[in-house]
């Protein structure tokens, strides 16, 4: 299936929204004006993008159905886990028909080690006859459509629209892009849901996949949860690092 250009939407009218001087509470304990946030953002941008040139989601797969697959079982999950399993599950249902046809106690029992195996066999049996039944076998390329497939949520359309159809539906807020969102003082809520709107807002929507990306492989190497390197981060200049001790 032949990947798509991303829907342009103008960065400018999302600059030209942050051009007033009004106070944003960032997080508790750190404000900065919008027009500051504004240039702060931009600045975090570029040196995640030098830092990071050439992304992509790190789920291995070879089309649209494989990453649908690979993203519904990489819930509570590491990546890294999940493309261990993938090839295996794939090797034995190499199209949507396949998975739909399948026993469920099979799938339980390729998936087991990567938890909750139960509700992701259901999830990925249920996804795949979904796309046999209502889309002749395709993985459809609009939100609307892909959130009816069972198992499919708002951040799993965000990946497979993104990250095969280069359509920004929205920005994928996973565990790293939400714990780093909060310390740079790009947000202060906590629900994944409202971090993305508030990235939305300020993020150019040619941005929002990569910037999703880039913020992941931060968190997995320098901006790590357990102690942030922030004496080797290249946003040290631009993060307030919320929430993190000065010392
Ligand atoms: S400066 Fe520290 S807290 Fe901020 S993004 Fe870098 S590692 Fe994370």
């Amino acid at each position: 299936m032949p990947k798509r250009k991303p829907a342009a939407r103008s960065a400018q009218r999302l600059k030209s929204k942050a051009s007033t001087t009004r106070k944003v509470p960032a997080s508790p304990g750190f404000t900065e004006t919008e027009q500051e946030q504004t240039r702060r953002v931009r600045s975090i941008l570029r040196v995640l993008k030098k830092k990071y040139p050439v992304v992509e989601c790190a789920l291995k797969h070879k089309n649209a159905y494989e990453l649908l697959a690979a993203t519904i079982l990489s819930a509570q999950c590491t990546d890294v886990r999940v493309n261990r399993i993938t090839p295996v599950l794939f090797k034995k249902y190499p199209t949507p028909a396949d998975l739909a046809g399948a026993k469920q106690a099979a799938v339980e029992k390729i998936i087991h080690s990567l938890g909750f195996f139960r509700a992701k066999s259901t999830s990925l049996i249920g996804m795949a006859t979904g796309l046999v039944e209502s889309h002749h076998g395709e993985v459809p390329d609009s939100l609307e459509e892909l959130i009816k497939l069972p198992g499919v949520g708002r951040k799993t359309a965000n990946v497979v629209l993104g990250s095969w159809f280069g359509i920004p539906t929205g920005v994928v807020v996973d565990t790293h892009v939400r714990r780093i969102s909060r310390l740079l003082g790009l947000t202060e809520n906590k629900q994944p849901e409202k971090i993305e709107q508030d990235l939305i807002t300020i993020l150019p929507q040619k941005q929002w996949i990569d910037f999703s990306h880039r913020l992941i492989f931060l968190g997995r190497e320098i901006c790590v949860a357990r102690k942030p390197g922030c004496t080797e981060c290249p946003l040290l200049k631009y993060c307030p690092r919320v929430g993190l001790p000065t010392k």
